[in-house]
């Protein structure tokens, strides 16, 4: 009998997986056509100027400095969003990390480093 059960289990769980990858498959089969029409837009020269600048937009670095701790005398001097160098962070949580600079942060930095 307990054999009976755990076949019969066996079953169920292979019919269930059976059906959800029917499921799968129907909806992504389902889905295709939208794909498709997603991609006729997106090669549309319209479009994949949007698209480019926006891989633009993505591919500029934040500059992550901590501006009021690193350089409190310079602060109006960062670039947001033009961070060209990776300078060094020293947080007491991490140790020593990367950060991604703007060219006037890690100026302005430097200098602020002099002067201590
Ligand atoms: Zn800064
Ligand atoms: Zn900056």
């Amino acid at each position: 009998m307990g054999d009976d059960r755990d076949t019969g289990l066996a079953d169920t769980l292979a019919e269930a997986g059976r059906i959800v990858g029917q499921a799968l498959t129907d909806a992504l089969e389902r889905m295709r056509p939208a794909f498709d029409a997603l991609a006729e837009v997106a090669n549309r020269p319209e479009v994949r100027a949007v698209i480019e600048r926006a891989e633009k937009a993505l591919r500029r670095r934040p500059c992550l400095c901590f501006c009021q701790r690193a350089h409190p005398a310079d602060r109006g001097v960062c670039e947001v969003f033009d961070a060209v160098i990776t300078g060094q962070y020293s947080s007491d949580l991490l140790g020593d990390v990367d950060v991604p600079l703007c060219a006037p942060c890690a100026a302005a930095r430097a200098a602020h480093q002099f002067a201590r």
